[in-house]
C-alpha cells in the first residue's frame, strides 16, 4: 500500500491535503507525493508569471542565468548552512554511480554563487545582476502551498554593499507583484552581520534568554538554543511563539554600521514609494542571511502565506571557498503566487478562435489565423474538421474571448461573424477589419 494524493481543494492548482491507500499496481501511475503535473489550462498562468518575472527583471538589468538542478552536496551544506532545517531535514541527497554525494537543489542562491565563483564573474564589473527560474526540491510535509518540488523565481545582485542594491532588489520584487496584480505586504528587518559587536553578540543575549525560558519552549526548539538560537523566532509551535513575544530583539542589538545601512535602505524604499512594515522577529529559514532580510506576504493563503523572501548574504561566497563577495537576492514561490492570484491568474493568450464551415471557409480561416498571429494576436482554429457545435465547444474551451464564425454567407460577403464568448453578443464585420477590431 502506498500514499497517493488527490487534488480536492483547488481547480486552479494541483495539490492535495488527503491521501488514500491504493493498491501497489496503481502506484506507477501517480506523481510522487508532494509533486504534481502542470496541465492546461492552468499551465498558461504559470508560463505567463514566469515570462512576466523574467521580463521585469530584465528591464532592471538582471541577466538570465541557469545552473544545474543538482550540485555537490557540500555546496548546500556549506552555503545554506548546517543549522538550517533545509540542510538537516529536507534535502534530496543521493550517491551517484561514481560514489559522489549530490543533492537536488533546495534553493537557487548557493548554486548561483558557486557558478559566479567558478567562472570568475566577480572579477568583472560589479555588481553582477542575475535572474533565474526553476524547480527546487525539499522533503517537507506537503500541504496547500507547500510541495516537495516547487518552482522559484530568483534574482541575485553580487558585489556591492551599497544600501541602494538592497533597495533596488526589494523594489524590483514589489514591482513584479504589482505587475502581476497581486497585492503583497513587505515585511523587512535587519539581522546584522556575523560579528561579536553585532549578530554574534546578540546570539549570546538571546541564548541566555532562551536558556532562562527553556522549559517553556517546545522540545524541538530547545535543541536550537546552542546551534541556531535565531531560528527560534521561526518556530510555528504555539508554546515557543508565546515565549518569543518577550525575547530580546535583534533590532535593539545590531551594530551602528548595520543600523546605518538599514536606515539608508528604508529611506531609499520610501523615495520610490515602496511601503514596508518593520518586523523585528523576521529571521528567515536559511543560515546565510546578514543585514537586510525581507518577506513578501499575500493574503488568503493561510499558514503558507509567504510568496517570496530574501536578504543579504555577505558571507556566503566565503563559506563556499571564494573571496569576500557580498550579495543580496530573493526567491519567489511561483506555486503560491498562482494560488494567491486564483481566478485573477492569466488565462490562455488565444484571443480569437475560428469556427469555419465548409472547405473554402476552412482554407480562409487557416490563412487569417496565420496573419493574425503574425500581427501578434493570439488566434487558433479547428484542425479536426468538426461540425459547428463541436467547433463552438472548442472555441469555449480554448479560453478565447471571441469566436470568428465563417459560414457560406459570410464568405460570400467577405465578412465574419464575431461572437463575444463572454457577453454572448455577436456582430458581422468585414473580414479585413478583424485584426483592427481585435487589437482594440
Ligand atoms: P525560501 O527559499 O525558503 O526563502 O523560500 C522562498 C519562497 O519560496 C517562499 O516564500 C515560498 O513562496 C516558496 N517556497 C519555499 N518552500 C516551498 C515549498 N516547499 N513549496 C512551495 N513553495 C515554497
Amino acid at each position: 500500500m502506498v500514499e497517493v494524493w488527490f487534488g480536492d481543494w483547488s481547480r486552479s492548482l494541483p495539490g492535495a491535503l488527503g491521501w488514500v491507500a491504493m493498491a501497489d499496481k496503481e502506484r506507477s501511475f501517480r506523481a510522487p507525493r508532494g509533486t504534481f503535473d502542470v496541465l492546461p489550462p492552468q499551465s498558461w498562468a504559470r508560463a505567463a508569471i514566469a515570462r512576466l518575472a523574467m521580463d521585469t527583471f530584465a528591464l532592471s538589468g538582471y541577466a538570465p542565468i541557469e545552473t544545474p538542478i543538482f550540485e555537490h552536496t557540500e555546496v548546500f551544506e556549506r552555503g545554506v548552512g548546517p543549522g538550517s532545517d533545509v540542510v538537516t531535514k529536507q534535502m534530496y541527497t543521493f550517491i551517484d554511480r561514481a560514489g559522489r554525494s549530490l543533492t537536488l537543489r533546495p534553493e537557487l542562491t548557493a548554486g548561483v554563487v558557486r557558478a559566479v565563483l567558478e567562472h570568475g564573474l566577480d572579477r568583472g564589473p560589479l555588481p553582477i545582476k542575475l535572474a533565474c527560474i526553476g524547480p527546487q526540491f525539499r522533503q517537507e510535509r506537503p500541504q496547500k502551498g507547500r510541495y516537495r518540488q516547487f518552482t522559484q523565481i530568483d534574482i541575485e545582485a553580487l558585489g556591492s554593499e551599497e544600501p541602494m542594491v538592497d533597495a533596488e532588489v526589494v523594489e524590483v520584487g514589489m514591482r513584479f507583484f504589482r505587475k502581476a496584480g497581486l497585492s503583497v505586504r513587505l515585511m523587512i528587518n535587519s539581522v546584522g552581520h556575523f560579528d561579536e559587536s553585532c549578530r554574534l553578540g546578540y546570539n549570546k543575549v538571546l541564548g541566555e534568554f532562551l536558556r532562562a525560558n527553556e522549559s517553556a519552549l517546545a522540545p524541538d526548539d530547545r535543541a536550537r538554543i546552542e546551534t541556531n538560537p535565531l531560528r527560534t523566532f521561526d518556530s510555528k509551535e504555539q508554546r515557543t511563539v508565546a515565549v518569543m513575544q518577550g525575547a530580546p530583539l535583534i533590532s535593539d542589538h545590531i551594530c551602528d554600521d548595520c543600523r546605518t545601512h538599514f536606515s539608508a535602505v528604508l529611506d531609499l524604499l520610501k523615495s520610490v514609494d515602496v511601503s514596508f512594515e518593520l518586523e523585528p522577529r523576521l529571521v528567515r529559514g536559511l543560515d546565510y542571511y546578514t543585514r537586510t532580510t525581507f518577506e513578501f506576504i499575500a493574503g488568503g493563503l493561510g499558514s503558507q502565506n509567504a510568496v517570496g523572501g530574501g536578504g543579504r548574504y555577505d558571507g556566503l561566497a566565503e563559506s563556499l571557498g571564494g573571496g569576500p563577495l557580498t550579495g543580496i537576492g530573493f526567491a519567489l514561490g511561483v506555486d503560491r503566487i498562482l494560488l494567491a492570484l486564483g481566478e485573477k491568474a492569466a488565462a490562455s493568450p488565444v484571443t480569437v478562435y475560428f469556427v469555419a464551415l465548409g472547405e473554402a471557409a476552412r482554407l480562409e480561416a487557416f490563412k487569417r489565423v496565420a496573419s493574425l498571429r503574425e500581427a501578434g494576436i493570439g488566434a487558433d482554429l479547428d484542425l479536426g474538421a468538426r461540425g459547428m457545435k463541436g467547433q463552438m465547444k472548442d472555441a469555449d474551451r480554448s479560453g478565447a474571448r471571441w469566436a470568428a464564425i465563417l459560414g457560406e454567407s459570410e464568405m460570400a460577403a467577405g465578412e465574419v461573424m464575431l461572437k463575444d464568448l463572454v457577453a454572448g453578443e455577436q456582430e458581422r464585420i468585414r473580414m479585413d477589419d478583424l485584426a483592427g477590431r481585435l487589437a482594440r
